[in-house]
């Protein structure tokens, strides 16, 4: 089965279940300043769990972009190494909005995964939070699990929440047990009993309505019906780590390091295609400079593996010609995606290529104690710079770590020269302007036409 014809079944089997079927949402969450990204299913219904909002339905079901590269949910550093994480992926949910509670939301997602995809059911684990009786027997009782394929779990793993506050509750997970993956139980699927909202000072209070919201990896699930080792390796990404090969001329499968790096090109090419697309844009803060570290990092494992040319901005078409039929606005953004990609990519390299001799002499004279001098780090810092989260991560794939303290030290140090500067430069810069205003000269800002006609020429 692949990828758009699981979405499809999802999809279509909850809508005769009732549900209404409801699009993606962005990737930028509309109008919560308490996350940067969309990071699961729910995000765009979170007011209507909270009673804030109402939608004409109380059941819905959506496949829904996400990135988990801020914030609660940060998987990014594990991108590569494991089999099942991704910064973009896609999660498929059914929702009910105070209608069903937890009886439907276990039977529902038994169905679907016993009948509707054929999984053998003695391959199903589940877990359950220690103190939720009711699932439990819900699960042994109407499902007929038995016991021992029950796990009680604490707060960590079965108490989900989107954020430090919001939406939350305990949560019944599955896992598909396998024997052809590192990973012996896959969890695929999270059903969240939204019960609570936690307030700023760690409180929870009653939602008006007890809820549900389930999460289920499609390429979890795709990898699990495929039978694939990791999630890389099915339809949905496979086509992406083809393109990795093609860039690099490394093939996948043959080495660890090189297929760490070939996921992490293919996985961080996905997620800069749908932010882009979805109207990030490169920038020091916020999104956007979570945007920047995911280009930088895609960019320095095809460093490794010898690609020292932009080549991120060429895969976006291959990107686009997996996901166009369930997300058409890529189609549209696609040109415009692939600029502003690419003159990130040049401005970026351009940085590590002037660095790297720097960064590989530190890094050796590192080895001998362990640890990174501050002073020079924060030289490299910024005399090119170099920035400090990657040096951190180079650093810590050598088991080395950075002092810290004479980073600061230095930093500070520069801090107080700068300040010092431009209280002299200030003095300096204010007659040009008075003078300049005396002649009658002013500025315009050009900004937007000049923005329109470089998208136009890209
Ligand atoms: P894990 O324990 O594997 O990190 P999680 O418990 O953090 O997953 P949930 O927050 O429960 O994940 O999200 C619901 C579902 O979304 C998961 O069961 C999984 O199928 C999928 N999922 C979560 N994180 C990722 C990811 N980084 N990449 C791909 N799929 C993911
Ligand atoms: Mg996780
Ligand atoms: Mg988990
Ligand atoms: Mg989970």
């Amino acid at each position: 089965m692949t990828g758009n014809e699981i979405r499809e079944r999802f999809l279509s089997f909850f809508e005769r279940k009732g549900h209404t079927r409801v699009r993606s949402a962005p990737l930028i969450p509309e109008g919560d300043p308490t996350l940067l990204f969309v990071n699961a299913g729910m995000v765009p219904f979170k007011n209507v769990f909270l009673g804030l909002e109402k939608r004409p339905y109380t059941r819905a079901v959506s496949c829904q972009k996400c990135l988990r590269v801020s914030g609660k949910h940060n998987d990014l550093e594990q991108v590569g190494y494991t089999s099942r994480h991704h910064t973009f992926f896609e999660m498929l949910g059914n929702f009910s909005f105070g209608d069903y509670f937890k009886r439907e939301a276990i039977l529902y997602a038994w169905e679907f995964l016993t009948q509707e995809l054929g999984l053998p059911e003695n391959r199903l684990w589940v877990s359950v939070y220690k103190d939720d009786e009711e699932a439990l027997r819900i699960w042994t009782e109407e499902v007929g699990l038995p016991e021992e394929r029950v796990w009680r779990m604490g707060e960590e793993d079965n108490f989900w929440q989107m954020g430090e506050v919001g939406p939350c509750g305990p949560s019944s997970e599955i896992y598909v047990e396998r024997d052809s993956s590192e990973e012996r139980f896959l969890e695929i699927w999270n059903l969240v009993f939204m019960q609570y909202n936690r307030d700023p000072s760690g409180h929870l209070h009653p939602l008006p309505h007890p809820s549900i919201d389930t999460g289920m990896g499609l390429e979890r699930i795709a990898s699990v019906l495929q039978n694939t080792p990791t999630n890389f390796e099915t339809d949905l990404l496979r086509p992406i780590l083809a393109f990795g090969e093609e860039i690099t001329g490394k093939a996948y499968g043959q080495d660890y390091l090189t297929d760490v790096a070939l996921r992490v090109i293919a996985d961080h090419l996905r997620a800069l295609t749908f932010a882009v697309a979805d109207g990030v844009i490169f920038s020091n803060t916020g999104r956007g400079y979570v945007l920047r570290r995911i280009l930088r990092r895609a960019l320095r494992f095809g460093y490794k593996l010898g690609v020292y040319e932009p080549f991120l901005y060429k895969g976006v078409d291959t990107v686009v010609r997996v996901m166009k039929d369930a997300y058409p606005e890529l189609i549209q953004a696609k040109e415009y995606v692939k600029g502003l990609i690419k003159v990130e990519e040049e401005r970026f390299l351009q940085t590590l290529r002037r660095g790297m001799p720097a960064v590989e002499e530190l890094l050796q004279k590192g080895e001998k104690t362990g640890v990174l001098d501050g002073k020079d780090v924060f030289t490299i810092y910024d005399t090119y710079g170099f920035p400090l989260d990657l040096l951190e991560e180079m650093a810590r794939e050598k088991g080395l770590t950075i002092d810290m303290e004479g980073f600061e030290r230095e930093m500070n140090l520069q801090r107080e020269r700068a300040r010092k500067h431009f209280k002299i430069e200030a003095k300096q810069i204010k007659p040009v302007y008075s003078h300049l205003k005396e002649l009658g000269k002013t500025s315009r800002f050009v900004g937007y036409q000049q923005y329109s006609s470089f998208t136009k020429v890209l």
